[in-house]
């Protein structure tokens, strides 16, 4: 075929596909064109990527993206991937899958077809697909939904189709869809747009691929997403991909062993101490510190050092806390401190109630995308009622962060308005709902703010009046500024120890109950009675 149109030439390289071209008679002026174009393409792309490894840490330039990239072997084991031990543990059972199959075949059960590793970006979920791979050694094929977007018609559906054609060719081995969220996203949501129609299109194919496969040759896939919560609900259906895995923000050791194996092949200086760099990089991800790392070892060799040493490590780490503040990805010491407190005004206040569920975990680590920290509670029991005490003790909860927020910095912060919407809600629905006001006495009154309410759902009832609208809110406030007033009495006498756990929190960044407990029950007697 003749090569006469350079775009064509550009979609190629910019799809990494492999191609090569051979002059026929008159074209001879364009074979070298077809080979400089690529090259310049090919620079400019290296250029970028240096660029953007110096700041920001964009671990995923140069990725290849639509394009099928399989490979035989990936190399890569569980002890390349650090930090993440709750989900390797969860992956070990598909690696036993694609090792045994017969093993778990042999009693009628199905071999799970989709597990979807979910996580912010840099978190290593791509690398533990590897891992997943290399460590059943089966070959591991990869596409990316972003790819698929900008596609032809046509071509995205047929991609799909050909991938897993080739994928059951090479069982037993793992097919990997990198953002899966692009291809998946939720149909009615997506605005109308070119690429909308062909992203369909892929999506639905890929439905009838998982349906169609049959896992008892060995295929399974593994998907990763940032953004779980704008995925087609038809991806989530069983028999497709049901098994969530959370690969989460390392906490401080999480970041410690993995700066020691991306450490391995470096030649440290006598001076450094890997603890050290992990407490000076809360918030980082896999991605951000394998480029500390690296950062690091390209600074110490630009001033001839024969060790990357603790002071090329901290400007490395300035230089990719740059780049992610630049994107507010990190927090400051200020908000770190901040959210200690606030957290451990939960925890404590949690313990401090007797009608509250108590504490699993306290952590400061980001959880997921939005979340700043948080405080995991635990039911002990499942509960179908509660009491009116129950209900102010779970209210007592919710504002312990800000109340504890107040009480050290005298000043408050955004960070508790989802508290403050559930305290108001429980509040409210003690009032509306339950019955359980005095003031009311024991009658429901579902439309209680009509204009604001109805909207956002709430059955329209009875009609009430201005007045007893008005009786509502008061009692609603009233119950809220009682609890304020209950949580500010317990966190002021308590309030060493919320300093403690605070201190403690932003050294440690986790905090087990277990270990929560035995700190609020320490040296310090006396407790909270109602
Ligand atoms: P994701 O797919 O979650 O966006 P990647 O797997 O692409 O993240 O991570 C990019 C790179 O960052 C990896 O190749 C690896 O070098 C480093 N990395 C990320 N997470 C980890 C981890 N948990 N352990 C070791 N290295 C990691
Ligand atoms: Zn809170």
């Amino acid at each position: 075929m003749k090569v006469d149109d350079p775009d064509l030439i550009k979609e190629l390289v910019a799809h990494n596909v492999k191609f090569s071209a051979t002059a026929q008679n008159g074209a001879g002026q364009y074979l070298y064109l077809v080979w400089l174009i690529p090259m310049i393409i090919f620079l400019i792309m290296m250029t970028k990527a240096r660029r953007g490894a110096t700041g920001a840490g964009l671990m995923s330039i140069g990725k290849s993206r639509a394009n099928l990239y399989i490979d035989k072997d990936t190399g890569v084991t569980f002890d390349d991937v650090a930090g993440v031990d709750e989900a390797k543990e969860e992956l070990k059972e598909v690696i036993d899958y694609l090792q045994n199959p017969q093993k778990y075949q042999r009693l009628g059960g199905k071999i799970p077809k989709g597990v979807l590793l979910v996580g912010p970006t840099g978190t290593g979920k791509t690398l533990l697909a590897k891992a997943v791979a290399g460590e059943a050694k089966v070959p591991f094929f990869s596409i990316s939904g972003s790819g698929f977007v900008e596609m032809f018609v046509g071509v995205g559906a047929a991609r799909v189709r050909d991938l897993f054609a080739q994928a059951q060719e090479k069982a037993p081995c793992i097919i990997f869809i990198d953002e899966i969220d692009a291809l998946g996203k939720v149909r009615a949501a997506a605005p109308i747009s070119g690429g909308h129609e062909e992203r369909e299109n892929t999506l639905n194919q890929l439905l009838v691929e998982m349906d169609g496969f049959d896992t008892r040759k060995g295929v399974i896939l593994l998907a990763a997403t940032n953004r779980p919560e704008t995925l087609d609900t038809a991806l989530l259906r069983p028999g497709r991909f049901d098994r969530h895995v959370l690969v989460d923000r390392p906490d401080i050791k999480g970041r410690e062993d993995i700066l020691k194996v991306h450490c391995k092949n470096v030649k440290l200086g006598k001076d450094v101490d890997i603890k050290i760099i992990a407490a000076r990089t809360p918030g980082f991800v896999g991605a951000d510190l394998a480029n500390v790392v690296n950062e690091a070892a390209l600074l110490a060799a630009r001033v001839g050092k024969d060790a990357v040493g603790m002071d090329s490590l901290e400007e490395a780490i300035n230089r990719v806390v740059a780049g992610l503040e630049k994107k507010k990805k990190v927090m400051s010491k200020k908000e770190q401190e901040i959210i200690a407190y606030h957290e451990s005004g939960h925890a404590l206040v949690a313990e401090s109630v007797p009608g509250a569920d108590k504490v699993h975990r306290v952590s400061i680590i980001p959880r997921g995308i939005s979340a700043l920290g948080y405080t995991l509670q635990l039911p002990t029991e499942d509960r179908y009622l509660l009491t009116r005490s129950e209900l102010l003790d779970r209210l007592a909860v919710f504002l312990g962060g800000r109340v504890a927020e107040e009480i050290i910095f005298n000043e408050v912060s955004t960070g508790a308005q989802n508290d403050l919407e559930r305290a108001t809600d429980i509040a409210m629905s003690m009032v509306r709902e339950y019955g359980m006001s005095e003031k009311l006495g024991p009658m429901t009154f579902q439309n209680g703010r009509k204009p604001l309410f109805v909207e956002l759902g709430y059955r329209s009832g009875r009609e009430v009046s201005d007045e007893v609208s008005k009786d509502i809110d008061n009692e609603v406030k009233k119950i809220i500024f009682d609890t304020h007033t209950r949580v500010k009495n317990i966190l002021l006498e308590k309030k060493d120890r919320l300093q403690t756990l605070a201190k403690l929190l932003m050294e440690k960044e986790v905090i087990e109950g277990v270990e929560l407990r035995k700190i609020i029950s320490g040296n310090i007697p006396g407790s909270i009675k109602e």
